[in-house]
């Protein structure tokens, strides 16, 4: 459409409004043209194919990673929902292009074949991970090979087949921090793929300082609303293709009504995510104070910190004086729950549940002990919440 109408209402977001401004409006671009103000759901699974030959070569171009433009064919080669959250998400974390997934796991799962496929299935990795991550990486089964090593040490434990080297910070549970430049200075040409779940992209942008990749579990924080699993990978076209032949090849792809959900998301993720910093600040001091509880683990708090971050995040987590599963068991208003990044707080014992898959000594030495709990801050208020954390307490 070229009419004058076209013309007067197309909008564009780009690099240079602020980030608030481009999670409303990333990814719309194409939304006036089509006349409609919220993104379509296209649910089709198959398109149209009247000339053979021409599809012939599209279809190629798909399989090669390429995204031709015309009709996806096919709904796993492309879908334009998922395009366009993915469009979303690359604006945001300042990537060139990003490849959505069914889970993040799945995010993950492509991530490790795309260096095994590359001949460098030699990962190294720094603790902690998520449980499931940590599982995936030690267990080998993609036939990745793994050594585990701590930020200083990543260099020495690179190899010749070295094809990632896999961070995530702040780390969950314990929400440690690890240098992201220094990290990256010392991969060289190694690419360091970041798990940037737990900060989003509104506190912390890994790109910006040395990483090559950035890796969501789309289903906590940018979904935001716990009713979506899905995961995206932001990084440069180059490996965009890769992910996209694995994609297509090994159909983990995220659907349309997720795709759509997180899209939405994305929109109001800065809101979500500032509100929910200031409280879990509040929270993180206020347990500090408190003689129950002998260690609070909040990125806002440690004197000592890489400065990546625009805020301490939305998530804590806290060692309890007695049984911390007592404390899970007592919660009224907070769900007791794995995930994380929901607009209600959730609060889990990450020994019993998320981190229950790695083996026992690696837990602990990586600081996931029975007295911690994980506590994903929502959006209630303040008061509500400290009123439940603290009658939950005396339990303990
Ligand atoms: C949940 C989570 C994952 C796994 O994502 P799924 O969407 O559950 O597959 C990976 N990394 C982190 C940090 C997570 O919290």
């Amino acid at each position: 459409m070229n009419g004058p109408i076209s013309r007067m209402i197309a909008h564009t977001v780009g690099m240079n409004h602020s980030f608030a401004t481009q999670a409303v409006h990333a990814g719309r671009e194409d939304l006036a043209e089509l006349g409609v103000h919220a993104p379509p759901i296209d649910l089709s699974t198959t398109y149209p194919a009247v000339d053979s030959h021409v599809e012939a070569d599209r279809i190629s171009r798909f399989a090669a990673g390429l995204q031709p433009p015309g009709s996806p064919l096919y709904s796993r080669l492309h879908n334009p929902t998922v395009g366009r959250f993915e469009s979303a998400l690359a604006t945001l974390e300042k990537a060139e292009a990003a490849v959505g997934f069914a889970s993040g796991m799945a995010a993950l799962t492509a991530c490790l074949l795309a260096a095994v496929a590359a001949g460098k299935p030699h990962v190294v990795a720094v603790r902690p991970l998520y449980g499931g991550s940590d599982h995936l990486l030690n267990c080998g089964l993609l036939g990745t090979r793994i050594s585990w090593a701590e930020p200083g040490r990543v260099g020495d434990a690179i190899e010749a087949d070295t094809g990632l080297v896999i961070v995530e910070t702040p780390a969950n549970p314990t929400l440690t921090e690890v240098d992201l430049a220094a990290l990256a200075a010392e991969c060289g040409e190694v690419p360091l793929l970041v798990d940037n779940t737990v900060a989003t992209p509104v506190t912390q942008r890994p790109l910006e300082h040395g990483a090559s990749i950035v890796l969501h579990s789309a289903t906590k924080f940018l979904g935001g609303h716990g009713d979506v699993m899905g995961g995206v990978v932001a990084c440069g076209e180059e490996f965009a293709v890769r992910l996209r032949q694995i994609r297509i090849a090994t159909g983990g792809i995220l659907d349309p009504f997720g795709a759509y959900l997180l899209h939405r998301g994305l929109a109001t993720l800065p809101v979500r995510v500032a509100a929910q910093s200031a409280t879990a600040a509040e929270l993180a001091d206020r347990l500090a104070d408190d003689r129950r509880v002998s260690v609070v683990h909040y990125p806002g708090r440690s004197p000592r910190r890489p400065g990546q971050m625009e805020s301490g995040g939305a998530m804590l987590s806290f060692e309890v004086v007695g049984d911390a599963t007592r404390v899970v068991a007592a919660v009224g208003l907070i769900t007791p729950a794995v995930s994380l990044g929901s607009v209600d707080s959730l609060i889990q014992h990450p020994a019993s549940l998320t981190h229950r898959i790695v083996e026992e000594t690696d837990r602990q030495s990586c600081g996931v002990n029975a007295a911690m709990l994980r506590l994903s801050v929502g959006l209630e208020a303040v008061e509500d919440l400290w009123a439940d954390l603290d009658q939950a307490l005396k339990a303990a």
